[in-house]
């Protein structure tokens, strides 16, 4: 697999595991209590789960073997919502670059 779709899709996971563990993208990983290194973990997952259950992709331009684009991308809480308010709170979505790709958070959710 091409490594820049990967780290595309990687990207935008990244952005939804952390919202759900509630952890800011700017925090410091040696900075994260074990517990909520946990609590990501455990949202890594859940997110990769999901997006195999809703389609297997986050990709804009993904087709499937039907021809139907995969719908995943409706559901993202933070990714490429910027400005639009947050679906816990209401808090408009913030975007960030770090590392130079956008990272997407909410500032009240995440610490
Ligand atoms: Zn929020």
């Amino acid at each position: 697999m091409d490594s820049r779709l990967v780290g595309g899709v990687g990207n935008i996971y990244a952005s939804e595991a952390l919202f759900r563990a509630g952890i800011r993208p700017t925090r410091a990983a040696n900075r994260i209590s074990l517990a909520r290194f946990s609590r990501l973990v455990d949202a890594v997952r859940e997110t990769l789960t999901d997006a195999i259950a809703k389609g297997g992709s986050t990709l804009r331009d993904y087709v499937d073997s039907r021809g139907e684009r995969g719908y995943f991308q409706l559901d993202y809480a933070v990714y490429g919502r910027d400005g639009e308010p947050c679906r816990v709170c209401g808090t408009p979505i913030r975007a960030i670059r770090l590392g130079g790709r956008a990272s997407y958070f909410c500032p009240i959710c995440q610490r």
